[in-house]
């Protein structure tokens, strides 16, 4: 059993870092377009919250002044120079934050196109997410960063893990000690925890991390263990990390009161989770094969990338997989996930893209239908992407809400999201930073990156 779980996991690391390879150059296919002083969308429906609870708010006129939502109201003036979007019959709901996300890293080694990187990018973007917490850090992605900031390249906001903490890249306590210190001082975010650390490591690493007023998050390594891991302060749990491993219910139904014995645990410590539960059940083998083989948004990445997934589906090496303790461990992930954040634990939302299957911005899609499986209402799946992911980043910005002073990150939907989800799928516009992207500069993209990406007799 546990030879099995930790080769899935090597599995995920080496889809990280072998199937989103890309190179980082000037955003030539990427023009970032110029942006009038004022945005007015007038007549819409807003899509907000009043603690938990989610509302309506009829007839709003949002003004949009560079990167910031200047002022929000039912009878306000519209600016005579302002650019109108008319939003009648339309809802405006806060841009998705990915909270487990993945951006190529700089070098391409060769074997993907340079363009990858700006169409990952664009994809997330084209789908409504306008933030994504990077999850494996490269030495460019600061710079990337700054580039996306400041508008010379098109992307969502990023907030960025540093290389990651893992078996691999270190081999001593004071290794860990010193990068996190280094980490801090490059500038980076948080700090990625990958499986292979040893208990010793990953203490120095927390105790480092909390003089340095530094985050981390992600995996829980096995000789961690998910309770030293929340006793020591690890800021979100990935893909409910070491959950099942605790109560060893990996291969039968987990009981009430194991479920109960891990939300005393997350309540305790006040972890917030990022569940990925789509990513997780293609990767444990209880997906659809057929499913996912037939996702449409395959042929938005390259056909290296999607042939590595296709294999990954064949691969002798994965039969391993029992589709039957498979399908009950997904069963029991689901369950514990709905009991935890039901009795208060944070989830904020992720889907591991680019990865198996998760299409970068395609793949909040995929994670909305399992999480409403799972038992949970649509208004509390969009809560975990919009509000949570803004709270959980509050003292870095201000967003995931339609308010004065937020970033002005939304998107405009055709339908109410709250009655049916694919509202969100058929989004008419998205605006970035203050950037507006109407339905058809996205599609006209979305089918450039298509044709680029189509399999060719080299392929
Ligand atoms: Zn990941």
């Amino acid at each position: 059993m546990r030879a099995s779980q930790v080769y899935s996991l090597a599995l995920l690391c080496i889809g990280v870092t072998t199937l989103t390879l890309s190179a980082c150059q000037p955003a030539l296919d990427a023009p970032v377009p110029e942006t009038s002083a004022v945005t007015a969308i007038t007549n819409v429906t807003i899509v907000d919250f009043d603690g938990r609870q989610a509302q309506l708010l009829p007839g709003q006129t949002v003004l949009v002044e560079g990167d910031r939502i200047q002022a929000v109201g039912s009878d306000l003036a519209i600016p005579a120079h302002a650019t109108e979007i008319i939003g009648t019959e339309q809802y405006l709901l806060a841009g998705f934050t990915e909270m487990h996300g993945h951006v190529p890293p700089a070098a391409s080694f060769g074997q993907l196109p340079e363009r990858y990187l700006n169409d990952v990018l664009f994809l997330y973007v084209a789908n409504g997410v306008t933030t994504v917490r990077g999850m494996l850090g490269y030495p460019h992605q600061l710079q990337l960063k700054q580039d996306i900031a400041n508008g010379q390249r098109l992307g969502p906001t990023l907030y960025l893990a540093g290389p990651s903490f893992s078996g691999n890249s270190i081999e001593s306590v004071e290794q860990a000690t010193q990068r996190v210190i280094d980490q801090r001082d490059e500038g980076w975010d948080l700090l990625k925890i990958h499986p292979g650390l040893t208990l010793e490591q990953y203490q120095a690493l927390a105790s480092t991390a909390a003089a340095a007023d530094m985050d981390f998050a992600g995996h829980v390594p096995a000789a961690v263990g998910l309770e030293q891991a929340l006793a020591a302060g690890q800021r979100t749990i990935d893909h409910l990390d070491g959950y099942l491993e605790y109560v060893d219910a990996t291969q039968r139904p987990i009981t009430a009161a194991e479920i109960n014995q891990l939300v005393e645990l997350s309540l305790r410590h006040g972890v917030t989770v990022v569940p990925t539960q789509a990513l997780w059940q293609t990767l444990i083998g209880a997906g659809n094969a057929e499913a996912l083989t037939a996702y449409p948004e395959l042929a938005l990445v390259p056909p290296q990338v999607r042939q590595g997934w296709l294999d990954f589906l064949d691969n002798p090496r994965t039969s391993y997989f029992n589709a039957d303790t498979a399908q009950i461990q997904h069963n029991n992930r689901q369950q514990l996930l709905l009991a935890l954040v039901r009795a208060g634990v944070p989830m904020v939302f992720g889907t591991d893209a680019p990865q198996l299957f998760s299409v970068p911005g395609y793949s909040i899609h995929r994670e909305i239908a399992t999480l409403q499986q799972a038992g949970f209402g649509i208004d509390e799946i969009i809560y975990s992407a919009t509000v949570a992911a803004g709270d959980y980043f509050a003292e870095q910005d201000h967003f995931g809400r339609i308010q004065p002073g937020a970033r002005a990150d939304f998107m405009l939907l055709p339908s109410n999201p709250l009655t049916d989800a694919s509202a969100i799928e058929r989004l008419e516009g998205v605006m970035l930073r203050g950037q507006w992207l109407d339905r058809g500069t996205l599609d006209t993209r979305i089918a450039e990156i298509q044709a680029a990406y189509q399999d060719t007799a080299q392929n």
